[in-house]
């Protein structure tokens, strides 16, 4: 074993204890509590977060109200090294897990809502800052932890927009391993249209869609006092092929009004999308919501865009493909994708680690290899910054689903490579 090794062994317990001391927490965004931003939950969470940095003896703490907290060691001269986690959870139906979502430990296994997704990497980070900093190790370590990741983002909004200062370079512990080489651009709008727009002039209710960026499982339409239910099977946004779409299911089952946004989709209908044909290749809208709202009707649309187009463009033309304009959008999320160079110094640095990391771990892995995915993380917010595990291949973390986990091997295997990673940083500058 070498030294980093000892240190999460010795350090083990107490890092599970106060794990599933932050898992007890849910903080799950909620707009109930008009004291805090994000409910108490992730207020809550962010107290907890507060006094687990003061019990490790890291005290250069700031914290934003619940949007960010940061922690900081090391020589404010030297170039800052970022570890971007989040503190904020999905929410859960408890009823659907067979352990405990506010945290269990079962047969070497942790599970609550959180271990993977992203309390637990937050647990591992600050131990392996606490070593950096007992160890006297020359290096400027800055942990940002944001309190609403998992829906808007404004954590990432507000630390910039705050002119925080940014990472030279780091690692997002929210993913899996090895690393996120790429990820797709993100355009996910929302626009309030008459219903006689959409396509519907004579329907006097239409719902559907659980949430923004969710394949809807159900939708609904009321024509003349008759209503027509659909019934589809809901997945994630970005991996719609694998779903079955209750809107979609709507507008082909129900022919539009000539001339209407409906229409237009219609024609475009694919796979399980709407497929709009642009520059060589096409972009696929996903519808994921709809409602009336009085006698206007809002729609979502959830796009995964390849990353080497500007979002900013396919914006533009795909209003005007729609027949749509900018004042009809009332809400939207959107985000330029990246692809990383395999010879870009930190990936290059964190891949090397990884794989020796890997190598040197008792129990054989698949090394797996590294990923382009249809996601948002905080890479996209943080240049210089690369999303790295904490999963490992052919490993389910269920997360964002029921009975999320991590193995304690797991845990131990992911904190040394974060420890070893973060100690390596100091061949960069
Ligand atoms: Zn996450």
């Amino acid at each position: 074993m070498d030294e980093y090794e000892i240190f999460i062994e010795d350090h083990c317990d107490e890092m599970v204890e106060d794990l599933l001391d932050v898992v007890s927490i849910k903080s799950v965004k909620s707009k109930d509590e008009a004291n805090f931003t994000f409910g108490k939950g992730v207020h809550e969470a962010m107290n907890r977060f507060e006094l687990l940095c003061q019990k490790l003896g890291l005290e250069n703490v700031h914290r934003y109200d619940d949007y960010y907290s940061w922690v900081e060691i090391g020589n404010p001269a030297l170039p800052m090294v970022g570890i971007i986690c989040h503190i904020d959870v999905v929410d859960f139906d408890p009823t659907q897990w067979r352990h405990n979502p506010l945290g269990e430990l079962s047969n070497g296994i942790i599970y609550g809502r959180g271990v993977s997704d992203d309390k637990g990497p937050l647990i591992m980070c600050l131990y392996a800052m606490k070593y950096i900093q007992d160890q006297k190790i020359p290096l400027r370590v800055r942990l940002i932890v944001g309190g609403d990741e998992e829906s808007d983002f404004l954590c990432a909004k507000k630390y910039i927009s705050n002119h925080e200062e940014m990472p030279r370079f780091g690692f997002i512990p929210d993913a899996k391993f090895p690393f996120i080489q790429a990820e797709k651009s993100l355009w996910n709008v929302t626009f309030q249209l008459t219903i006689e727009q959409f396509g519907y002039s004579d329907s006097s209710c239409l719902s559907g869609g659980i949430g923004q960026n969710s394949i809807p499982d159900q939708a609904k339409i009321t024509i003349k006092g008759k209503d027509h239910h659909f019934r589809g099977e809901t997945g994630h946004a970005a991996n719609f092929a694998q779903a079955d779409n209750a809107i979609l299911q709507l507008i082909s089952a129900i022919g539009p009004r000539e001339d209407s946004l409906a229409e237009i989709l219609v024609r475009h209908l694919s796979h399980q999308c709407l497929a709009i044909p642009y520059k060589d290749g096409e972009i696929n809208l996903v519808p994921t919501w709809i409602q009336n709202k009085e006698d206007k009707i809002h729609v979502t649309f959830d796009m995964r865009i390849d990353e080497s187009f500007d979002v900013s463009d396919v914006k533009r033309y795909l209003l005007k493909f729609l027949h749509l304009k900018e004042d009809d959008i009332v809400r939207e999320n959107i985000s330029q994708g990246y692809c990383y160079d395999l010879n870009h110094p930190v990936v290059d640095l964190l891949y090397t680690n990884y794989q020796e990391c890997l190598r040197r771990s008792a129990v054989k892995r698949d090394p797996g290899r590294p990923m382009k995915i249809g996601g948002t993380t905080y890479a996209k917010s943080f240049p210089n910054c690369i999303t790295y595990g904490p999963g490992f291949m052919n490993e389910h973390s269920y997360a964002h689903r029921a009975d999320e986990r991590i193995s304690i091997s797991s845990f131990k295997l992911a904190a040394y490579i974060y420890l070893r990673g973060l100690v390596s940083f100091q061949k960069l500058d």
